[in-house]
Parts: C-alpha cells; structure tokens; sequence
C-alpha cells in the first residue's frame, strides 16, 4: 500500500450542461442549520429552493417560504420577506431566531436581505439571521457550509453571559449525531471528564450556540463543514481547535489520545482505550477472516472519504475507487494514503462514471448516499449506505457496528442468487 501519487482536479465550477452531483451552496447551508433546534428556517426563494432544502440527510424538516411568484421576482421582493418573517413570529412566538435564506432568484434581483434581517432584529429582538448562499455564491454545497458556519458565530455564538465553570468543555464541530455517533462520542470524552457543550450542529440549540464560545477547545470531526467553524471561533474567540477522526480502532484511540493530552488526563484515556479494544477484537478478528482481501468503492461527501478509507483498511479490504461529490486536494490525499495501489480517485463523478466503475471493477462492497444504493444493487453489487442510518458508526463500539454491518451487507441471501458472482465470500 503507497500513497496515491495522482490527485484529482477539484473544487472548479460545473460546466454549465453538465449534470453535477455536487448541490449549490444553499443546500450546504441547509446541511448545517436544518439541526438547529429552537430557530425557524424561512427561504426566500421560489417554492422550488424550499422543497428542494425540506429534506436534508433524509429527514424532512418544517421550512417556510416566502413561495416568490414571476412578479414579485420581476417588481421587488423586499415587502414580502419582511411580511413574511413578521408572521412567522406572529406563528412560531417561540421560536428563538429566525435563519433567512437567500437564495438565487433573491440575489440575481438584488433584495437587500441584510438591510431587512439588520430591520427585523430590532423590532423582534430576536437574532434574524441573513444566510446569503445563492447557488452562484460557490461551486458546490462546501461553499454554503462555510457561509452557514459564518452566519452562526456571527450572529448566535457568543450571546451568552461569561461563564468560568467551564474548564473541561469541548464543542465538537462537523459531527451531525448520524445513527447516534454523536452519543458514541459524547460518551467517550464523558469518560475523560469532558463535556460535549455544543456540537455544530448534531446538538445545537439556541442555548447551547450562544454559550459555545465558553468551550476551551474544538473538536473538529469533518474537516469540510468544521473546519470554517473552527477558524471563526479561534480568529472570534481565540478557541484552539483539534482535528479528530472517530472512524475506526486506531483513529477513535489516536483521537482519544490527543484531546486528552490537551487536558492532562493521558492515563484515563489509555486506560479506556485498553478495555474497548480488548473487548472489541473478537468480534473484529471474526469480521477480519471474512472481509481482508475484498474489494470496496466509496463514494459521498468530502472529508469523510479519507476516514471511511482508513476504517476499512483496518478491516483488511482493499480500497480500489473513492470520490467524493465536493472533495478538496487534502481529502484526497487522505483517501489515497489509504487504498490499493491502483485505485482511482474521483471528483464529482456522473451517474455514467460510477456505472463505468461497477461495471468494470465489479468490487465487492459499494458505499455510498441513499442515490447511490440502486445504482449499485441494479448491478449486483453488495451497498452500504453512509452517512449509516440506525446506529452508530462513531468511537470503539460503533466501529464493532460497522464491521458487523458489511459482514451483513455482504453475505444477505440475494447474493447468492447471482451466479458465481459471491461465491468467494458466501464461501464459508
Ligand atoms: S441553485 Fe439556486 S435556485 Fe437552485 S436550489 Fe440552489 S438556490 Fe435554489
């Protein structure tokens, strides 16, 4: 196993005409507010844009639009925004701040969102909150994660009074509680004595964001969406951050070792590493005899694909493909540290280009987005979904969960229904 010498392109702008997997920059704002709790989440677009960010991470969220019609686009929609987010405080009193999406149709026409959010502060006293992340703000949903990131330490981190009981509080950035991870986590650094304070935005309410900045280090679990975060906090509030990386055996402990160095608490955190370990190897050693050897294409979101190589790595399988629809060069590099010599990096990959891989390669385990499951079982080819549904991945335990998941992904009685094919790991 080397590292990949040959990174690919990325971070350009789509083609226009070209069918892009990448989302705009709404969407990516939407990624990272649609969790936080106690704030109404209002578009100002076309109904279009709503329903388009309604869902995010496959579970439907309350939006409210202002529904922009031809005429308001062509006259001004500046009433109607602030008509709108008047009655949606008439509606939802308890709402504690209002995000205020700004979509394209909104900037193409040049509605002054700032100046009517800046208006509705004062006369709700509220934090309204401008997100400016028109699709033509960026080239994918990266780009809105950063304008997201922005809007909240501007707007909600630091409103809470000075609080100095705080000296073992961490915020966790980047990590969205996907299947429970965030529990694994919370969990682990709870036996170090660390109190998760908010994580961006897995668990974010109003509360927890206006006292983040009392945290006296930041976690950041995915580089893409907590890596802006973590730079605004530590230029705004002078709070170090940690990259950190919960996926797998080795890296959960390497992480553990890390934050707990930062605390003076080393011996705990070898001593929580010894017993899970110890605990988790049966299991893994069994998961190891069926899976070293096999073949597994990842493709989904950014940082995480160099995490996700390592963690099957670890597992003994050979990483031949990994993309990712908005990486940056550095979450390439990391995914290419870990695969099969050979293996293929690519970014934003069409619906022919995966095909192509499937087709061709034929690996034995495809991971990706909920788009990419039938994709991959049309052609027989054993699917993971991840970001994982259901139970957590994240930490000792869920790497246990995980292990167990692609012995079950792959042995599931329909493979044996394809001729041939399986038989190398139906085998036994
Ligand atoms: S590209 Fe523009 S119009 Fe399309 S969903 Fe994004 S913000 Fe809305």
């Amino acid at each position: 196993m080397e590292a990949l010498p040959c990174l690919p392109g990325c971070g350009a702008p789509t083609i226009p005409g070209e069918v892009s997997s990448r989302a705009c920059p709404y969407y990516g704002a939407r990624w990272l507010l649609a969790l936080v709790k106690g704030a109404l989440h209002l578009v100002h677009a076309p109904v279009g844009c709503a329903y388009y960010g309604g869902s995010v991470r496959g579970k439907a969220y309350r939006m409210l639009s202002t529904a922009l019609d031809e005429k308001e686009i062509i006259f001004g929609s500046e009433a109607k925004l602030a008509r709108a987010i008047r009655e949606a405080v008439r509606l939802f009193p308890e709402a504690g701040a209002i995000f205020v999406y700004g979509c394209c149709a909104a900037g193409l026409t040049g509605t002054d969102i700032d100046g009517i959010c800046t208006a509705a502060r004062r006369r709700t006293g509220r934090p309204v909150v401008p997100v400016g992340c028109a699709g033509f703000a960026g080239t994918s949903q990266g780009d809105g994660h950063a304008i997201a990131a922005a809007a909240l330490v501007r707007f909600l981190v630091g409103r809470a009074p000075p609080d100095t009981a705080a000296p073992y509080d961490v915020n966790v950035l980047g990590e969205f509680n996907n299947g429970g991870d965030l529990g694994e986590i919370e969990d682990l650094l709870g036996r170090l004595g660390l109190r998760v304070r908010c994580a961006f935005t897995g668990k974010a309410d109003i509360t927890a964001l206006a006292g983040a900045h009392h945290a006296r280090l930041n976690l950041v679990h995915c580089r893409r969406t907590g890596g802006p975060l973590a730079e605004a906090m530590a230029k705004e509030y002078g709070i170090p951050h940690l990259p950190v990386n919960f996926f797998g055996l080795a890296a959960t402990a390497a992480s553990l070792r890390e934050t707990a160095a930062r605390f003076g608490r080393e011996r705990m955190a070898e001593e929580i590493i010894r017993a899970a370990t110890t605990e988790a190897a049966p299991v893994l050693e069994s998961v190891r005899r069926h899976v070293t050897g096999l073949r597994v294409g990842l493709y989904f979101g950014a940082s995480r694909v160099g995490m996700m190589a390592a963690a099957f790595r670890e597992l003994g399988m050979d990483v031949v493909f990994a993309g990712a629809q908005f990486g940056l060069a550095e979450d390439y590099a990391a995914a290419g540290a870990h695969m099969t010599v050979g293996g293929r990096l690519k970014d934003d990959a069409s619906q022919w280009q995966l095909e192509d891989f499937l087709l061709r390669e034929r690996p034995d385990l495809f991971v990706g987005g909920t788009r990419e499951r039938f994709l991959a079982h049309k052609y027989g080819v054993p699917f993971m979904v991840f970001p994982q549904k259901g139970k957590p991945y994240a930490g000792f335990n869920g790497f246990v969960n995980f292990a167990r998941d692609i012995v079950k992904a792959l042995r599931a009685p329909v493979w044996q229904f394809i001729p041939g094919r399986w038989a190398h790991v139906l085998g036994d």
